[in-house]
């Protein structure tokens, strides 16, 4: 059967002055209720774009998305307008990076939480604002029913994101999207964050996407997880696998960005040299090779001329030339010295 979220061979482009720039270049994965996946990744990876996809909420004047993407039986890349309205907010929900942009200024938390449950599910305006006091205390907002009517300005940043998370669940939506949710807040109300979204997916079984840049995020709290550079899927497996044994030389390089104290690995490695390749001009041949450092091991022109795919249906795999033996090795010897 088919899982709940079911992308396949996504594709995301946009005209721009410059020529084509492919976002999301033939990206393919699958979430199942109750599951946290994590996708991380450079900004510029794809991870954003391929979400707002999703979602359906890329902009259709620039964009071509071409692929599939189904959730519960419903293909999405051929939706409607109306379509995709109702089922953002109802069944999907988007947690953004920047509580502010989110937020209106002009009306009261309390409103902007009660209006998708009086748009979506037709709750009475009482009903609605009940169920907006709820939301607020279950995402532990301190004597909610006082707060309820309180304008954005008077939260600080982080009861603001609990705010905007409250808003993006109310309806209980079955697949929950969140973009560096908690980038812009300090560490103890990231763990707070963290701890709540998971607190709720064990409460109503949703599917959950973290997409963040940082390894950290996703040792806490996700199941999967997936590495995207250059558009493309470039590792997946489970979070025990690819922060374990990881087996693509840039995963390796993003290991390095690991805080200590939360990681369930030791990797001293620095920041990954080099920027993104562009999405206009893709290099040739493994995208990440001019960065790479290990081309020699390949040998040959092998990097540069030939492709590596991520092997259709395998588990815990990287799209990259060397063989398992030489990812292992050169990991666990070279990489994570003991
Ligand atoms: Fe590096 Fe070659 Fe593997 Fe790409 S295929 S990651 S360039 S070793
Ligand atoms: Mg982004």
């Amino acid at each position: 059967p088919a899982p709940f979220l079911s992308v396949r061979d996504l594709h995301v482009r946009f005209a721009t002055e410059d020529g084509t720039v492919k976002a999301v270049d033939g990206l393919s994965f699958g979430l199942e209720r109750g599951r946290t996946l994590g996708i991380v990744g450079e900004s510029g990876s794809g991870k954003s774009v391929a979400n707002l996809a999703v979602l359906g909420l890329h902009n259709p004047r620039n964009t071509t998305i071409s692929g599939e993407i189904i959730l519960d039986g419903q293909e999405l890349t051929r939706a409607s307008e109306r379509t995709l309205q109702k089922l953002r907010g109802r069944k999907m929900a988007m947690i953004f990076q920047d509580s502010l942009a989110a937020l209106s200024p002009y009306y009261t938390v309390g409103r902007q939480i009660a209006e998708p449950y009086i748009k979506h599910l037709g709750a009475s305006r009482k009903a609605a604002r009940e169920r907006a006091v709820e939301m607020l205390d279950k995402v532990g907002i301190p004597r909610a029913r006082t707060r309820v009517d309180d304008y954005p300005h008077q939260f600080s940043g982080g009861m603001r994101q609990r705010a905007m998370i409250a808003m993006a669940l109310v309806c209980d939506p079955a697949l929950v999207i969140a973009d560096e949710p908690t980038t812009a807040l300090d560490v103890t109300v990231q763990a707070q964050i963290l701890d709540l979204l998971k607190d709720l997916q064990r409460e109503t079984g949703t599917a959950i996407i973290i997409i963040t840049h940082d390894l950290g995020v996703v040792a806490n709290i996700t199941d999967d997880v997936m590495v995207m550079y250059a558009g493309r899927c470039i590792e997946r497996g489970t979070v025990g696998e690819v922060l374990k044994t990881p087996g693509h030389p840039y995963t390796w390089g993003l290991l390095g960005s690991i805080p200590r104290l939360t990681a369930p690995v030791d990797v001293p490695l620095s920041p990954i040299p080099g920027a993104p390749p562009s999405l206009i001009s893709p290099p040739p041949g493994c995208p990440f090779h001019p960065r790479c450092g290990l081309t020699g091991q390949v040998g040959g022109a092998r990097c540069s001329t030939e492709r590596p795919d991520i092997p259709e249906g395998a588990r815990h795999s990287s799209a990259c030339h060397l063989t398992p033996d030489q990812k292992r090795t050169i990991f666990t010897e070279q990489i994570q010295p003991r």
